[in-house]
């Protein structure tokens, strides 16, 4: 018998195209949860708490690929990069700027997701696709060679109305489309377009997101305790 996690992970990736990568978003759950995802076949792992991030993965196999994909603040940037192999939080020019500062006394070449902001919700972080495209005409991240810009991410509303979530995905796919058919930032790296969660997976999959995250729908729901609200400070 499979477990839970297991079958949960199965079920999910039948639904996806196979050029659709699942990032299962562990948060809150013990290594152990992960331990079982891992002997399932999943590799790649989000947290959106650096404590939590660097806390678990030296418990877990080295090739596990750890995202983050919650709110960084810069004086948590150094702690974190040795682990991650994509943060996909990076909402500020300022905390692009301290990667690639850090990265560089690393010697590593970190690769980051711009996080885009979608929703109606103004509590969510992430560029405004305006600000993002201004900072772009302005060549603002050529000057950054430690970071490598793989695509965007974004979150859409908390929202029971579809064609709302719908549409907020839509605009990221555009802007994401945009970037890339016009070069606007490097293509041969500019490849992905993370959008969906558990409960807007499939319609982020059909406006053609490449990466979803989901955590409750593999993990089961979180227990909060202390409270790790996505947008609390990382
Ligand atoms: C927690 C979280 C998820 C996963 O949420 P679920 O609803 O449990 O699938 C996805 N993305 C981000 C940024 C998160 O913080």
């Amino acid at each position: 018998m499979p477990t839970r996690i297991a079958a949960a992970l199965t079920r999910i990736r039948q639904t996806l195209p196979t050029d659709v990568t699942l990032l299962a978003v562990s948060k809150t759950h013990p290594a152990e949860a992960i331990q079982e995802a891992y002997d399932a076949g999943q590799r790649c792992f989000g947290e959106n708490k650096v404590q939590e991030l660097i806390a678990k993965a030296p418990l877990l196999p080295q090739d596990i690929e750890w995202h983050l994909i919650g709110h960084l603040q810069t004086n948590k940037v150094r702690s974190v990069l040795p682990y991650v192999s994509l943060i996909q939080s990076v909402d500020s020019l300022k905390l692009v700027a301290t990667i690639d500062k850090e990265s560089a006394k690393l010697a590593l070449s970190t690769r980051i997701l711009l996080q885009v902001h979608i929703a109606q919700e103004e509590t969510k972080f992430g560029f405004s696709p305006e600000e993002l495209c201004t900072l772009i005409e302005k060549n603002a991240f050529t000057a950054y060679k430690h970071v490598q810009i793989c695509g965007l991410m974004g979150m859409a509303s908390l929202s029971e109305d579809e064609a709302q979530i719908r549409r907020e995905f839509d605009s990221l796919k555009t802007l994401f489309d945009e970037i890339r058919t016009k070069n606007l930032l490097p293509v041969s790296t500019f490849q992905i377009l993370s959008m969906g969660m558990s409960g807007d997976y499939p319609i982020a999959v059909e406006a053609g997101s490449t990466l979803v995250r989901v955590g409750s729908s593999i993990f089961g729901a979180r227990n909060y305790g202390a409270e790790t609200s996505e947008n609390k400070e990382a």
